[in-house]
Parts: structure tokens; C-alpha cells; sequence
């Protein structure tokens, strides 16, 4: 087969739909696509002696198409109606519209990130959350860095480097995404003593282990499991108070890190921020993107002369936030102080929203679809917090031929649907879908039913 016949890419170029890819991708990255669809028919060529070469259209159709792939973002919007709220795989929190203006006027310019206004000095970018956390929780001092798994390292490399640190067998978790307490104190350098069994931990336990030179105890949150059975572990004060008695630091990587009652939400008690500095605390960590409502990001609070030390520690530098974060998490630390979370911080509203005002909204889709039932079910937290507590909600239940080709079908929508199955019934939970996309999904579970009917009834 000869391939004379097939066109340039200097002559691909010259036509109109190539300047049309050029001003739509630029240049460089239109060559490289037209270069691809000529190779892909040379070698379609050398390959199977395919008779016929494709003509400019037909090529530069290819080259629109890989264009139109290499920049398509991957990183896209979802709604969420798994009725997972804080869904680690879908990004976790929700911004309050606050926090994301927040973000949007900082960014858009320059900002007194690290500049101190008073002075035209340098300043330091941990003031503008840790002013709010300190007016917020009372603790001393605060800092944020990238995230909680961060703050835990950074916590253990400042204080604990080649120190020993009590952890409980009880306590030694794996939180997800590579996340264990044991390989981060590895990380940290900080060597770790066992203390208790998987089950049950006695104060004594603790006690015997400080008998030794220790730096710090450290309590874990067991965030994402639960124990029920023989248990027991000694409260969060009585492990600081022994602690103490030895001159020993209580450090309390909370996870979630909630300030807000749970319980108030029909949820069973988690452990808040305050508790644990009041249980006595001298460090807590947790995280900006789980029960806080906020950006990701880690935050440690507590003792002024600790947190001098964790500032001061080159891993500090490598896992700082970045004023994005920083202008979102004050926005939204902001919602806290002026007592509005549960108004403004959108998984705050989901977890706050009455079982009525779900079902409304699930009747609602019902009436719209034209078919479905509106169903009893669970809402669950996610994101680590609260394990096996759920809330009543009310779903949308449609019955269809294979739930998983329709889950699939709903992936490919524009935005993509998440949704759960239930004895092969699809589930679509209105708590966690923000109102602002309920035409979205209304509109996109229209177009998977309809193509589902137009299969079935060609
Ligand atoms: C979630 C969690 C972490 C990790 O927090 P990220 O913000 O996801 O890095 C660490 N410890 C506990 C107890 C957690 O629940």
C-alpha cells in the first residue's frame, strides 16, 4: 500500500477545521494530535494493508478527537446521593459558600498571606487560622498544615524522634489510603511501646509502660471501626492525668474532630475538640475535611511551648497549608465562632435535615420521574467518623432490570450520579444531593430510564 497519498501535516494545517483545533488547543498541541492520527493510519497500514487512505477530514476529525481527550479534565463535579455525607472517595466536605468566596478573593490576587500589615514586615501565615482556633476551642496555640495525617507526623517528629511514644494495642489503626499509626511513628523516628491488648486496656497498663523513659502517650481515635463485646479501655482524662503524674505528654489525634455535639443529632457522642482539651490534652489533632466541614487540612491545637516547637520543625515547612486552604478553613472556622454551622456549612445542613424535609424531597423526584418509591433507609457519616452510626432518611427506591449496568449508566451522566443498590433496587438518598443539583439529577436519572426504555422497546 503506498502512503504518498496521504496529506501533510503542513497540508492538514493550511485547512480551516486545523485552525479552528489551533485556536481552540494552540499549536503545539494540534501538531502533536495531527501527528498521532497520521501515524495511527501508517501504521494501521504497515499493520493489515488497509486499501483505502483517509482523506483530510477524516484525519483531522481523528486529531479533534484526541484533542478533545487529552483535555478533557478528569477531575470533575459529582452528585453524590450514595447518602454517604463526608464520602472520602467524592472529596469529602462540601464548602460553605462563605469559604469558598473566601478562597476566590484571596486568590485572585495578592494577599498579607505572610506579610504583617502593622509592621510591612514579614509575618506568619499560621496567625489567620490560629486566632480563630485559639478564640474558638481556648487552646493556646494552633497550626494547620496539609492534613491530619500530616499533623500526626509532624506532632511525632517534633516531640518524639528517636523517643518512645505509648500507643494501646487497642488504638494501633489503619485509617484508609496507607494510613497506620504504627508506620507513621516509624516515619517520625519516634519508637513505639505497645501498651494492652487488642480488646481491653487498663490504666495499669499505661502505667507500668511509663515506668520507662517515655516522651509522649499518644491516643488514636479508632475512627473507622467499632468494638462492641469484652472491651474496655480507661477514659481520655484519667490515661492525661497519669500521663502527667510522670511529667509525660498527652498527645489525642482525634481524627474528625468534631465541634459540634453529635449527639444533638440523633448521633451517637464523638468525642469534640473542646472535651479533649479540657480531658487535658496537651496536643489534638484533626482533620479540616471530616466533621469540621471544611477544607483538608490538619490541625493541631494545644500547648503554646509544643507548638513553638512543631512550628519550628523543618517537616513543617514540607507539609505547611497553602492560603487556599487557609482562607477557606478560617471562612468556615468563622461559621463556628458566630454559631451558624449547622446553617452554613453544608454537611452540618445534611446531617441537621429532618426526616420530613428528606422525604419531601425524595416524594418530590418521585412525582417528577413519574415513577419509583419513596422508601425508609439510613443515611451514613463516612469519612471516618461515627462508625456504624447512621441516620433515618427516606430514599428514592426505582426498581430496574440490572442495577448495576444502571449505576454504571448513571457514572457516565454529566454530572455523574453516585448512587447505592439495595436488594437490586437503586437507591437515591436526597440528603446528600445539594438542593442546587436536584434538576441536574432529575434531568440525568430522566436520561438513564429513558435509554433504558428505549432498549427494552426498540
Ligand atoms: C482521618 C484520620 C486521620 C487522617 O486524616 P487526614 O486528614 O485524612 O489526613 C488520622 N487519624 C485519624 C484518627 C483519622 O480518623
Amino acid at each position: 500500500m503506498n502512503l504518498r497519498g496521504l496529506p501533510s501535516v503542513e497540508q492538514l494545517l493550511q485547512t480551516r477545521l486545523a485552525a479552528e483545533l489551533v485556536a481552540c488547543y494552540g499549536r503545539p498541541l494540534t501538531l502533536q494530535a495531527i501527528r498521532s492520527a497520521l501515524d495511527e493510519v501508517r501504521w494501521r497500514v504497515s499493520k493489515s494493508g488497509e486499501a483505502t487512505l483517509p482523506d483530510r477530514e477524516i484525519l483531522l476529525t481523528q486529531a479533534a478527537s484526541l484533542l478533545h481527550m487529552w483535555t478533557a479534565p478528569t477531575l470533575l463535579p459529582v452528585i453524590n446521593a450514595s447518602g454517604v455525607i463526608l464520602h472520602t472517595n467524592l472529596g469529602r466536605a462540601p464548602l460553605s459558600t462563605a469559604a469558598i468566596q473566601s478562597m476566590d478573593t484571596v486568590s485572585r490576587g495578592y494577599s498579607n498571606l505572610e506579610f504583617n500589615l502593622e509592621t510591612g514586615k514579614r509575618g506568619s501565615r499560621l496567625i489567620h487560622a490560629e486566632t480563630l482556633l485559639q478564640r474558638l476551642t481556648g487552646a493556646e496555640a494552633a497550626v494547620v498544615v496539609n492534613n491530619n495525617a500530616a499533623a500526626v507526623l509532624l506532632v511525632l517528629s517534633a516531640l518524639a524522634n528517636r523517643k518512645s511514644v505509648i500507643v494501646s494495642r487497642s488504638q494501633l489503626i489503619e485509617i484508609g489510603g496507607g494510613f497506620r499509626i504504627p508506620d507513621v511513628m516509624r516515619q517520625s523516628g519516634a519508637k513505639l511501646v505497645e501498651v494492652g491488648t487488642t480488646n481491653r486496656v487498663h490504666l495499669s497498663d499505661y502505667e507500668e509502660a511509663l515506668s520507662r523513659p517515655i516522651a509522649l502517650v499518644m491516643h488514636a481515635h479508632r475512627s473507622n471501626f467499632k468494638m462492641i463485646g469484652f472491651t474496655g479501655e480507661p477514659e481520655r482524662k484519667e490515661i492525661a492525668d497519669l500521663a502527667h503524674k510522670f511529667g509525660v505528654l498527652f498527645a489525642d489525634d482525634l481524627g474528625s474532630g468534631t465541634l459540634l455535639a453529635t449527639e444533638r443529632y440523633g448521633l451517637a457522642h464523638e468525642p469534640t475538640v473542646q472535651e479533649s482539651l479540657a480531658a487535658g490534652a496537651d496536643l489534638v489533632c484533626f482533620s479540616g475535611d471530616k466533621l469540621l466541614g471544611g477544607p483538608q487540612a490538619g490541625i493541631i491545637i494545644g500547648k503554646a511551648d509544643l507548638l513553638a516547637r512543631i512550628k519550628k520543625h523543618p517537616l513543617a515547612r514540607a507539609v505547611r497549608a497553602d492560603k487556599l486552604c487557609l482562607a477557606a478553613l478560617t471562612a468556615t472556622l468563622l461559621h463556628y465562632l458566630k454559631d451558624e454551622a449547622e446553617r452554613e456549612i453544608p454537611i452540618w445542613r445534611m446531617i441537621s435535615a429532618r426526616p420530613k424535609q428528606v422525604k419531601a424531597r425524595a416524594g418530590h423526584w418521585a412525582a417528577e420521574l413519574g415513577q419509583g418509591e419513596v422508601l425508609a433507609s439510613e443515611s451514613t457519616i463516612g469519612g471516618g467518623s461515627l462508625p456504624g452510626e447512621s441516620l433515618p432518611t427516606w430514599v428514592l427506591a426505582l426498581t430496574v432490570k440490572s442495577a448495576g449496568r444502571f449505576l454504571e449508566k448513571l457514572r457516565q451522566e454529566q454530572p455523574p450520579v453516585i448512587a447505592r443498590t439495595e436488594n437490586d433496587r437503586i437507591l437515591l438518598d436526597p440528603r446528600t444531593v445539594l438542593p442546587e443539583q436536584d434538576g441536574a439529577l432529575l434531568v440525568n436519572l430522566e436520561n438513564v430510564l429513558q435509554s433504558q426504555k428505549l432498549k427494552r422497546n426498540p
